[in-house]
């Protein structure tokens, strides 16, 4: 039995210490906030999206994906299923995505908490760690009241993300000699420069959008995307988030083409002319403005226009050929360039971290330092919305704890 010490009660804490306890050992949890568990009550909306039936690798981002494909396999996904389960959560499954019967995130979170107390985890709130130092084969953890010793240290200390203030996980990782790639926010809003920012602001709208980094293909996603006074946001565009931040970072130019009329099935702006012809004629007498009422939401339709410098009473035949085509493009080939995300506070979770490369994937201890483990968002996994980042806090935290 050794005792272990992991520094963070969020998600990725508290099931590695109930799977360390449940093999025995010692276990301690000192968490720098008033309570436990804290990020989870803000997950999912307050309903706490734990998991996803679709565990494909494609949802997740890591600079170490092959290493990422051992952790993520068929018997820990269903471990972590029966685990759940075995606490009392019982899901409510919506195309794929878990949340728990009771609709409220404090389900989870106090379930894992009532677990760990039951199996006899020893927490300690209001306690920061502030140093961490290793001497003599024990860990020396300096917190903000006591300093503490122990065999074996879990970080557990998540990433900026949600968060006002930086915490310190990382920069407890570089006294051990790990490389931290880049932490930038992710699932995150997505920042535009354009005058008309302000008059689509609070537009939402079914699109499509694609994404191109140096002018190259990547990516494409649909759903609800809201326009924004800052630039546009919503899931698909979170989605986007992961790829976008990474290569705003490496100095790439990133933009958008944003298809506000996927219902309309044409391969090309000469198509979409003669869809809106023949609209124009089964809708007859109707300015360019009345012309998508019904179809586009009015304000996008007033900002289209605008962009086109048109006049909202003009009528469709009254345009020439170069003016219908600069209309339609805008409708199904709207360009925005991104030239930012919103901040660490604003996304929901980090992309980088501890490299994979640098943790044994079975165990989760550090290839640097013995006895040193890592779970939970300061690793370099980031996945897409749809309960991918708390799938990861549970493998990781899982296995870490049941292998200590
Ligand atoms: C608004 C929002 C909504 C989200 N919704 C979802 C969702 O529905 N589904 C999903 O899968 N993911 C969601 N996420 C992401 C998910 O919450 C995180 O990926 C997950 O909580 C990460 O778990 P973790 O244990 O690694 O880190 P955290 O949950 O952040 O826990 C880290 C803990 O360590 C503590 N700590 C940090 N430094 C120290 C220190 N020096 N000393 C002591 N304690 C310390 C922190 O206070 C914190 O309690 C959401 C995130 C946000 C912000």
């Amino acid at each position: 039995m050794s005792k272990v010490v992991i520094i963070g009660a969020g998600a990725s804490g508290l099931i590695t210490a109930i799977y360390a306890r449940k093999n025995h050992h010692e276990v301690l949890v000192l968490e720098k906030n008033d309570s436990l568990g804290k990020k989870i009550l803000k997950t999912g909306n307050g309903k706490c999206n734990y998991w996803n039936s679709d565990q494909s690798i494609d949802h997740y981002h890591s600079r170490n994906k092959k290493i990422l494909e051992t952790i993520i396999n068929d018997k820990n996904q269903k471990e972590v299923l029966s685990f759940f389960s075995s606490i009392g959560i019982v899901p409510k499954i919506k195309n794929g995505y878990y949340y728990p019967n009771s609709q409220q995130a404090s389900s989870i979170k106090d379930a894992l908490v009532l677990e760990a107390k039951l199996v006899g985890v020893e927490f300690l709130c209001d306690m920061e760690v502030i140093d961490l130092e290793k001497k003599d084969h024990q860990f020396v953890i300096t917190t903000n009241q006591e300093k503490i010793l122990a065999d074996k240290v879990v970080l557990a200390t998540g990433s900026y993300a949600g968060l006002k203030e930086k915490t310190n996980g990382y920069d407890l990782a570089l006294k051990f000699k790990h490389t931290i790639i880049p932490v930038l926010p992710s699932l995150v809003q997505l920042k535009a420069e354009e005058k008309f920012l302000k008059d689509w602001s609070g537009i939402r709208s079914e699109a499509k959008i694609r994404l191109y980094e140096n002018d190259k293909f990547i990516k494409e996603e649909t759903g609800e995307i809201q326009l924004t006074d800052y630039g546009i946001s919503g899931i698909c565009t979170f989605n986007l988030s992961p790829i976008i931040t990474r290569g705003l970072y490496d100095k790439k130019r990133e933009h958008v083409i944003i298809d506000f009329l996927p219902i309309v099935n044409t391969k090309s702006i000469e198509d979409l002319i003669s869809w809106i012809e023949n609209r124009n004629l089964l809708v007859q007498n109707r300015n360019l403005f009345e012309l998508f009422e019904g179809i586009l939401n009015n304000k996008l339709v007033k900002v289209i226009l605008n962009r086109c410098h048109m006049s909202q009473k003009k009528h469709w035949n009254n345009l020439n050929q170069k003016e219908k085509y600069e209309f339609a493009k805008n409708l199904k080939y709207f360009h925005l360039d991104i030239i930012g995300t919103n901040s660490y506070a604003k996304a929901q979770v980090c992309s980088g971290g501890i490299p994979l490369d640098e943790i044994n994937p079975n165990t989760f201890e550090s290839k640097k330092e013995s006895h040193l483990y890592f779970v939970g968002e300061i690793l370099d996994v980031d996945g897409e919305c749809g309960g991918y980042n708390l799938s990861f806090a549970w493998i990781s935290g899982m296995e870490c704890g049941r292998n200590l």
